[in-house]
């Protein structure tokens, strides 16, 4: 966005407005985050805000300021479409293409309102007014901190905002280890804290609140995990019998992935888990250096994402998933040795 698109949009702000905030579906904390932290801003403007989510998210973020206002489409579909349809301004925050949202697709694509995107996604799709799409950006929580700056509105930050913010940019960087953390990552962090955001206490929320079975389902996968040393790559899968098992919940399987990613020399680390529900392998990627796991997942799982995070699905069952995985090895194998 420039200066003029700005301008425009604080117009737009400066009388109320019903405004609808959307995450993607499975929200991560990022997603909550961006929205909640948003949300807080817009509502100290004075405008009706909702944040409506496709789905929802893991218990280790029913926490952050406000979330018990936040509306599930799919279990609470009249309240979402009325919202929607009185909505003058949408913004969707932390993906770029409407079929990051499930099923609410449709709601949004027959929606009269001016959107908003704001992401750091890459490949962004055009179905917005105003677009503020910045793949270098750690979080879609920090581009909201520099949204409101652009907005010259710095001093309507306060520490619910800074706590929804902190929040997200602490999870997208895998608390500020990720290659996107920048020097300016770290000023936002710090500006956030001295606002009042409780970095400790933030982390031991989100990090420090395993149950057993979600521990014990970390053993599985851990002694699940595979190696292929010939393309430098890690692989974990859990079936429905094992998540069952183990009492899965939402978000258990939270960076289960990247612990294959720490075996050293390892480039490409992947979690294969089973959805008997929706009938499909949901797929996380994970990479170092410059191999770009969104090409291998928008090339071979329909999906999509950074360099060096990515999700995607499979339609076929879990062997046949691996066994296509597999596949395709070979024709990575220069990349995944360089
Ligand atoms: P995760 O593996 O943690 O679910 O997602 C990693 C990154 O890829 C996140 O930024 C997420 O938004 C994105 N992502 C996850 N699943 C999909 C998908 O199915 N399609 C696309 N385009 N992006 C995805
Ligand atoms: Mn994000």
């Amino acid at each position: 966005m420039n200066t003029n698109e700005y301008t425009q949009l604080k117009a737009l702000l400066s009388a109320q407005k019903n405004i609808v905030i959307v995450p993607h579906i499975n929200p991560d904390g990022d997603a909550m985050g961006s929205c909640l932290g948003l949300y807080h801003y817009l509502i100290k403007l004075n405008h009706n805000v909702s944040v409506v989510a496709p789905n929802d998210y893991p218990e280790f973020l029913k926490w952050l300021p406000a979330e018990d206002t936040v509306i599930k489409y799919d279990s609470d579909q009249e309240k979402a479409h009325a919202v929607i349809e009185k909505a003058h301004l949408i913004f969707t925050l932390d993906f770029n293409s409407l079929s990051r949202i499930g099923a609410m697709q449709a709601a949004l694509e027959k929606a009269e309102a001016t959107f908003v995107l704001i992401d750091h996604h890459q490949q962004p799709d055009a179905y917005a007014t105003f677009v503020y799409s910045d793949v270098s950006m750690s979080s879609t929580c920090e581009m909201v901190y520099h949204f409101i700056s652009n907005l010259k509105d710095v001093d309507k930050l306060d520490n619910v905002i800074a706590t929804c913010l902190y929040t997200g940019i602490m999870t997208d960087t895998g608390s500020f280890r990720f290659p996107s953390t920048t020097a300016t990552t770290h000023r936002v962090a710090a500006h956030l804290i001295e606002l009042g955001a409780q970095h400790s206490e933030i982390h031991n929320k989100i990090y420090d609140s395993n149950s057993w079975s979600a521990l014990q389902l970390l053993g599985c996968a851990l002694s699940n995990l595979k190696v292929l040393p010939e393309y430098n790559t890690a692989y974990i899968t859990l079936s429905s019998e094992e998540l069952d098992k183990h009492n899965f919940k939402k978000g258990d399987t939270e960076g289960f992935v990247n612990y294959g990613l720490s075996i050293k020399g390892i480039v490409l680390a992947v979690i294969f888990i089973e959805n008997k529900q929706e009938g499909i392998i949901k797929i996380s990627l994970r990479s170092k250096g410059d191999f770009s796991v969104n090409e291998l997942s928008r090339q071979h799982f329909n999906g999509g994402g950074h360099t060096n995070a990515a999700g995607g699905k499979s339609d076929l069952p879990l062997n046949d998933t691996i066994e296509k995985f597999i596949s395709i090895l070979p024709s990575y194998k220069n990349a995944l040795n360089r």
